[in-house]
């Protein structure tokens, strides 16, 4: 008899559909590592995809897909509910597909005021553009929009005034700090004024636990673990990728997540059912790897099913802090975590703590790319091929 699988059991899948980027992160070098259009996940592929109970599609940037309605059609027949991530550029493909999929979520990439997220994301309109599409989304009536931050040295002033602004137009605000991984073909990504960072976020847990929503009291924690992860130490809950968690790349390749340094593959969906791949000893190894992983990630990705998994953790947590809610406008401080009195009080040092972050500044970062793809690269950059993709389509 088949292991427990998808047989009775949903996932919680990510669809990265491209590889190909039309902005210029500060903190993401895909745009410069694009995927080849023909070989990008087909609907057939996609067809071969489990139940899921959650779906993330991503990319680079999957509105460049022009056949992204299709696959979201698609993906509504296996998942319980969509989320699309984006940087918010393609506002007209956006405002289209969204009239079909009103149910649809749809996070919106924006790094911080006007001129930060212009500088960070190197989108020319960046900020204005992405403001105006979730602007539209909102007045067509749609609930389930929001806006996405990495944060960073650069752009931590702007976390809370973000937060405040998407309060203000009834959005969801989502955190992410850097990460370094073959995914974002980076490995030189690090946070040099920890206590700085930490302070902001500290300020954004304390107006989440005051306000009124339960959710908002658990993305509290959610930054606490942001904290946590910025100084270095042990992910807050375990990281179970893979066993019931999985992403898919542009390729068909299935793998545990996007935060490791080289491309962990599970088994391709182009080539074999998705029982087969899932089950098969590649996977199980793959698995092996997961449970000993030292990377101590903190994305969404990896750490929403975790939270829902391992509830009572963070529930504590917040009852706790809502208690402490009850007595004192900041019922949360970032030196209740050791780690960071001990920086405070001089007995780790920020080198210390650099040396347990994943920043490789000796490392060259892999990019996941299939050899065809790569192979496009030479004489051409890839915002070159990007950039000439993107006008043929018009
Ligand atoms: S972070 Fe996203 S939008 Fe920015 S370059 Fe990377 S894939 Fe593109
Ligand atoms: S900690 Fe989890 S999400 Fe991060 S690289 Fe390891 S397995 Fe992937």
């Amino acid at each position: 008899m088949a292991k427990e699988t998808t047989a009775n059991k949903k996932l919680n899948g990510t669809v990265i559909v491209t590889y190909r980027c039309n902005a210029r992160c500060s903190m993401c070098n895909r745009y410069k590592a694009p995927s080849k259009p023909e070989e990008e996940i087909s609907l057939e592929t996609i067809r071969k995809l489990p139940q899921m109970y959650f779906t993330n599609v991503t990319g680079g940037e999957p509105f460049i897909r022009t056949d992204l309605k299709e696959i979201v059609r698609e993906l509504y027949k296996k998942s319980d509910r969509i989320v699309i991530s984006t940087n918010g550029f393609f506002t007209d493909r956006i405002v289209d597909l969204a009239k079909e999929f009103p149910q649809v979520g749809i996070r919106i990439s924006i790094e911080g005021l006007e001129q930060t997220n212009n500088e960070i994301r190197g989108l020319e309109n960046g900020f204005q553009r992405g403001y105006q599409t979730l602007k539209t989304l909102r007045e067509m009536g749609m609930k389930d929009v929001g806006f996405g931050m990495t944060v960073q040295d650069k752009n931590a002033p702007d976390l809370v005034p973000l937060y405040e602004l998407s309060n203000e137009m009834g959005m969801e605000f989502a955190t992410a700090s850097l990460h370094n991984s073959f995914y974002f073909v980076e490995a030189k990504n690090i946070i040099h004024d920890r206590q700085m960072v930490a302070k902001n976020f500290e300020e954004l847990i304390n107006r989440l636990l005051r306000s009124h929503s339960p959710k908002k009291w658990f993305r509290a924690y959610f930054n606490h673990g942001l904290i946590n992860y910025i100084y270095g130490q042990k992910r807050l809950l375990p990281c179970d990728m893979s066993f019931d968690t999985f992403f898919i790349d542009p390729y068909g390749d299935v793998m545990p997540c996007n935060g490791t340094k080289d491309k962990e593959v599970m088994g391709n969906l182009n080539t074999q059912t998705w029982e087969e791949l899932w089950n098969s000893p590649e996977a199980e190894e793959v698995r092996k790897k997961v449970r000993c992983c030292d990377r101590d990630c903190w994305m969404i990705g990896s750490v929403s099913p975790a939270m829902h998994k391992y509830i009572m953790k963070p529930a504590l947590w917040v009852l706790k802090h809502k208690f402490k809610a009850l007595f004192t406008k900041h019922p949360y401080s970032m030196y209740e975590l050791k780690i960071c009195r001990d920086l405070r009080d001089g007995k780790v040092t920020t080198e210390e703590l650099d040396a347990c972050s994943t920043c490789d500044l000796h490392c060259a970062a892999n990019n996941g790319l299939s050899e065809a793809s790569q192979a496009q690269l030479v004489g051409r950059t890839g915002e070159e091929i990007v950039a000439a993709d993107l006008a043929g389509q018009k």
